[in-house]
């Protein structure tokens, strides 16, 4: 969601909710990730206009200060970046817990999946990331297939259940290979969606085009 259209967020989750999975919430602090993005206060505010559930992607240094003040804004889902939970990271995962919140990761192209490895049995939904964090409209990063390919067979061999996410760059010249190399979700941005068109119940037609005819497979929503 950082790439809507800043000047009418409510008119545009209330649209996206008849269409969409999940919302994914962009937070950045300016540290972890060059950008400042979504706050929990903004997150608040949109959270009533939605009927589905919001994920927030925590781009941030110390992710368990903004557990709190995000369970309150109404995010059922939060992915802090295993880059910044090394030290803590079965304590966050515990947080993440008493909160009431389900607990997923996200992944920067650096860092190999291992570094994740223990925390995989309690994760539901794992986010490769397909840039560098903190802007969009970059180029796709190639390099993150095989990792992409790895997580899913990890996944497969330990008999675990996470979803696996793709987080830039989500596009018709992308989606045939994420699919194939065991993608299962797509944050949907600027390349692939918002920038198709500003009425977005036409964008959200022509990607579902662009993903047909890349695929050959139907994009429906996961709860028909
Ligand atoms: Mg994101």
């Amino acid at each position: 969601m950082m790439c809507m259209d800043f000047t009418r967020p409510t008119e545009q989750v209330t649209t996206l909710s008849k269409y969409a999975d999940a919302f994914h919430l962009d937070v950045m602090d300016g540290h972890f990730a060059p950008n400042l993005a979504l706050s929990p206060d903004f997150i608040k505010a949109i959270a009533p206009f939605s009927s589905i559930p919001l994920e927030a992607h925590l781009m941030t240094e110390q992710p368990d200060r903004w557990l709190e003040p995000l369970a309150e804004a109404g995010v059922s889902i939060v992915s802090p970046h295993v880059e910044t939970i090394n030290r803590d990271g079965f304590r966050i995962a515990n947080s993440v817990a008493s909160l009431h919140l389900e607990l997923g990761l996200a992944i920067n192209p650096m860092t190999p999946i291992s570094a994740a490895r223990f925390l995989l049995p309690r994760v539901s939904l794992l986010t490769l990331m397909a840039v560098d964090v903190g802007f969009s409209r970059q180029p796709f990063i190639p390099e993150i297939l095989p990792k992409l390919a790895e997580a899913a067979k990890l996944r497969e061999q330990e008999g675990l259940k996470y979803l696996i996410q793709i987080d830039g760059c989500c596009n018709k010249s992308t989606f045939k290979s994420l699919r194939d190399a065991g993608a299962d979700m797509f944050v949907m941005g600027n390349s692939g969606f918002f920038g198709q068109s500003p009425d977005l119940a036409d964008a959200w037609k022509l990607m579902q085009q662009d993903y047909e005819s890349a695929t050959g497979e139907r994009l429906g929503r996961t709860d028909g």
